[in-house]
């Protein structure tokens, strides 16, 4: 039987905790959904990620609502992926923070993700004409980025650590509460998204970048917070290993002179044990096959997905 679309039949609510990690740090995880997180200022508050629509990000602004009413003064995108940024609107925030890659990204095919990730999650994207159209950061950066909290709560920090998810990921940073929002760059028990990714650079000096904050708390992407240095640990361990499992099974097909197909093939089968049944895994495999193929050919920055393109490698690897 034909595998459905990527996550279009995937229709059923996920359920989601609110959690607070530190005094006024606060993270929604939804069992493999994108993950967003808020930071309180003394007077202002800092969200982090924006999800797919307005109308779904006020469901969650409505929650934190809860426990804070200050305003948002920085929306901190972490990197442009439409299910993450397009629900900006909603916060009222005086500023939109992303790395300067994104907002380059969001020009060259934010509107082409829109309407990819549109058919690859629908379920995500709660009344989709709330959406006013792209979202565009009013603050980028290069390297890394400090927004002071005011009174006695430290500071905030941004940092691009190399690419990897994509090629402009930020982690946002607390060093005094030692929390760490990682964006896609890291996922806990949920499967990697690589179709816009550098594998090589992520798997290497990107990952060992992350690990050295020494974070006790972490958020990805997707999945559940890890808490504590060895859940930590086993999260950056387990993007590690995704990633090195797919350079080693595509890089070994490609390197005989095999097929794309082939290549799809083998790093299903050795992935499938460990990862088969996280959040999203057949969804992204073919996508992510795709792009490393290419970045073994020595395409040096991903393709653009289209709706259309995304449909036709579909056919050819998951049917
Ligand atoms: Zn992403």
């Amino acid at each position: 039987m034909a595998k459905p679309f990527a996550s279009s039949a995937d229709l059923a609510d996920k359920t989601r905790s609110f959690e607070e990690l530190a005094e006024g740090v606060y993270a929604l995880t939804a069992e493999g959904d994108p993950n967003v997180g808020a930071v309180e200022g003394e007077d202002f508050l800092v969200c982090f990620e924006a999800m797919a629509t307005p109308v779904a990000a006020r469901e969650w602004l409505a929650l934190l609502r809860e426990h804070t009413g200050k305003p948002v003064r920085y929306l901190v995108l972490s990197h442009y992926h439409a299910v993450r940024v397009l629900g900006a609107s909603a916060f009222g925030a005086d500023v939109i923070v992303a790395h300067e890659k994104t907002r380059e990204l969001i020009a060259e095919r934010g509107a082409e993700d829109w309407a990819s990730e549109y058919a690859r999650m629908p379920r995500l994207f709660k009344e989709p004409a709330s959406i006013p159209g792209l979202t565009w950061p009013t603050l980028t950066f290069g390297d890394r980025l400090a927004i002071d909290l005011g009174g006695r709560r430290g500071r905030l920090e941004l940092h691009h650590c190399g690419r990897g998810h994509t090629e402009g990921d930020l982690v946002a940073w607390l060093p005094e509460q030692r929390v760490m929002f990682a964006g896609d760059l890291v996922e806990s028990r949920a499967a990697l998204y690589t179709g816009d990714a550098f594998h090589r650079a992520w798997a290497s000096a990107t990952l060992d970048r992350v690990a050295s904050f020494g974070a006790r708390t972490l958020v990805g992407g997707r999945g559940a917070v890890a808490r504590g240095r060895s859940e930590v640990d086993a999260a950056i361990a387990q993007t590690r290993d995704f990633l090195r499992v797919m350079l080693r099974e595509v890089g070994a097909a490609h390197e005989r002179g095999g097929t794309l197909k082939e290549a799809f093939q083998a790093a299903h089968r050795a992935l499938e044990p460990r990862y088969g049944a996280w959040p999203i895994f057949e969804h992204c495999m073919p996508f992510n096959v795709s792009r490393l193929w290419d970045e073994l050919d020595g395409v040096e920055r991903p393709r653009v997905w289209t709706a259309e393109r995304d449909r036709e490698v579909w056919a050819r690897l998951q049917s």
